[in-house]
């Protein structure tokens, strides 16, 4: 099958693909539609996104749906609410010319009534992320006994996201009969232990990573401190004149925080976050695209749509846990038979992760030192001779008449006094500025035991959760049993930032509260959530939690209100 036409999905199908611009199938398409179309066994697909997959998963499926029932035939479950959006317009588009077919789509932080008023439209296709499904099947507003195909959509990512018993639930409320499809990036123990007590006799495919480590990017890293981080994104911005990069950052927050400050700083970025609609987003993708923007600052899954192959730089501004995401990431530069360049920012203390990056992706991450003011005026120095020796297109006419006399300088001075002229706002900004101290990884690195502020801060901990204990006897607020259970060990834990603070006058003893409200079903009988450190700032927080509760709790605490104030809980650095 080297074209859609080849293949023998319905017209209407092929008319739809055909409008998206599709010709010839992708590697992952070309395996899996003829394998669905045709057989009746479960599958496992090894693939990463970007490959097409979910063209290839719900073509054949579109091909197959009765669209004269009305029940609930095709369910996907996918880690994340963007995710769910694209792949909910995805099937809506392949589906355009099927006038019968619905799809709905059901995630958290959104208003669970308005979706289930959405599925009295009586869908025949439902994309969802795991506990928005089972919050839907609590209230009955499911029926999943006409489902025929299933499919798990980077199931890697929803088990790391504390997703597994979500996903069993779902796995056994559907019927026996379904066909189950497993996409997953990486096989990993828990993928391999969910297809294993699930999935029958699955076949396998795996197609060629899109990861693959490029020869043709350069990769540098620069240790910098939080302090200094700005300051030296600013001056390697600087010193990597026009540049058209992606700058990747972990959470939402954190990308809106650097699109701004480099916004404020006169250069033309801007965010892409889960946090903006859809048309803003579409608007920030459209400015990129056309270049009216250079510098695109955005979340790993904001940045999954956008497919542009021009990329000088990509910036890790923070760098990503999983080695292959920082591949992925990097892999978007170096595109067409170009140059790239790859730039980390790391922590001091994050020497661990580079180490692990190193030695599973075998990519040679060369330390660079940040530039110093003189440095980046020498850059763009370069960069104006570059551009002066390169660009002949004369754009206006000129007089010589207009040329003034100017026999009293030598021609270098008159170079001179055209670079300052040119330089002068750069060149005035970095007139009084400080090199940026080499940071070296330091005694906090992952290796290294602990400093003696870390005990500090440990020894507040304590302090705090005795209070806590004090207040509530020997049990908490959710009636969790404290004494005597030894905490769990830090990877265990995961950190969030939480927007509200004292100024919201937010207490310890209502952030356990929230946090039992949010990882605790409407039944109660579910196990609690562990909760570790709880730090209340002057305008926000951080708590930690149980890491298997992380999905959990982001699901439900973006629809949760604290004394009318919205709340908002990401993933602390
Ligand atoms: P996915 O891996 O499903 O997220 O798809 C990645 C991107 O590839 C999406 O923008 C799809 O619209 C696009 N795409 C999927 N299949 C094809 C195809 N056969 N030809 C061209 N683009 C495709």
């Amino acid at each position: 099958m080297n074209l859609f036409t080849e293949s023998n999905l319905s017209p209407d199908i092929l008319k739809a693909v055909g409008e998206l611009g599709y010709e010839s199938p992708t590697e992952i398409q070309k395996q899996t539609i003829p394998f669905i179309l045709s057989d009746i066994r479960d599958l496992i697909a090894l693939a990463q996104t970007g490959t097409g997959k979910t063209a290839a998963f719900s073509l054949p499926i579109l091909d197959m749906i009765d669209d004269t029932s009305r029940k609930i035939q095709f369910l996907v479950l996918c880690p994340t609410r963007e995710l769910c959006l694209q792949i909910s317009k995805d099937i809506k588009n392949y589906s355009k010319y099927m006038k019968d077919i619905k799809t709905t789509a059901v995630y958290g932080g959104s208003s669970i009534m308005d979706q289930i008023r959405s599925l009295k439209d009586k869908p025949q296709i439902i994309v969802g992320t795991p506990g928005r499904v089972i919050d839907l099947i609590n209230r009955k507003a499911l029926d999943f006994s006409a489902i025929h195909w299933l499919v798990l959509d980077e199931a890697d990512e929803m088990l790391s996201m504390g997703f597994k018993d979500e996903l069993e639930t779902i796995l056994r409320e559907t019927p026996e009969t379904k066909q189950t499809f497993l996409f997953s990036a990486t096989m990993n123990k828990e993928v391999e232990r969910i297809s294993k007590n699930y999935l029958t006799k699955p076949h396998r495919i795996s197609v060629g990573s899109i990861n693959e480590v490029k020869k043709n990017i350069k990769h540098e890293y620069y240790v910098v401190g939080y302090r200094n981080k700005k300051e030296a994104l600013k001056r390697l911005i600087d010193s990597n004149p026009n540049q058209y990069s992606i700058l990747f950052c972990r959470t939402r927050m954190e990308t809106q925080e650097v699109a701004d400050f480099l916004m404020q700083n006169g250069y033309a970025a801007d965010a892409l976050h889960g946090d903006l609609s859809q048309a803003q987003r579409d608007t920030v993708m459209k400015k990129f695209r056309l270049k009216n923007i250079d510098i695109l600052v955005a979340t790993d899954v904001a940045a999954r749509g956008l497919d542009v192959d021009s990329l000088t730089h990509v910036i890790h501004y923070s760098l990503p846990d999983d080695p292959e995401v920082f591949v992925h990431r990097s892999g978007r530069t170096g595109r067409a038979g170009k140059d790239g360049i790859s730039i980390s920012l790391i922590k001091p203390e994050e020497s661990r992760k580079l180490k692990q990056i190193r030695s599973q992706t075998k990519i040679e991450i060369v330390e660079k030192i940040i530039p110093t003011g003189q440095e980046v005026i020498k850059a763009q120095v370069g960069c104006v001779f570059e551009k002066l020796l390169t660009e002949h297109e004369d754009i206006f006419e000129f007089d010589d008449s207009l040329i003034p006399d100017l026999s009293a300088f030598t021609k270098e001075e008159l170079v001179h006094k055209l670079l300052q002229f040119q330089l002068k706002d750069l060149a005035l900004y970095y007139k009084d500025k400080h090199d940026l101290v080499e940071q070296k990884f330091s005694s906090r690195d992952d290796d290294y035991p602990r400093r003696d502020r870390d005990r500090g801060r440990d020894r507040d901990r304590d302090r705090s959760r005795g209070d806590r204990d004090n207040r509530s006897g020997d049990r908490d607020r959710g009636g969790r049993e404290r004494s005597g259970k030894p905490r769990r060990k830090n990877e265990d834990m995961v950190r969030f930032f939480f927007n509200l603070g004292k100024k919201d006058q937010l207490k310890k003893l209502d952030v356990l509260d929230i946090i039992n409200k949010a990882t605790t079903p409407a039944g109660g009988s579910k196990k609690r959530a562990e909760i570790g450190d709880i730090e209340i700032l002057e305008k926000f927080s951080f708590f930690e939690i149980e890491k298997s509760f992380k999905g959990e709790l982001l699901n439900n605490i973006a629809s949760m209100k604290f004394k009318g104030k919205d709340m908002r809980a990401e993933e602390a650095n």
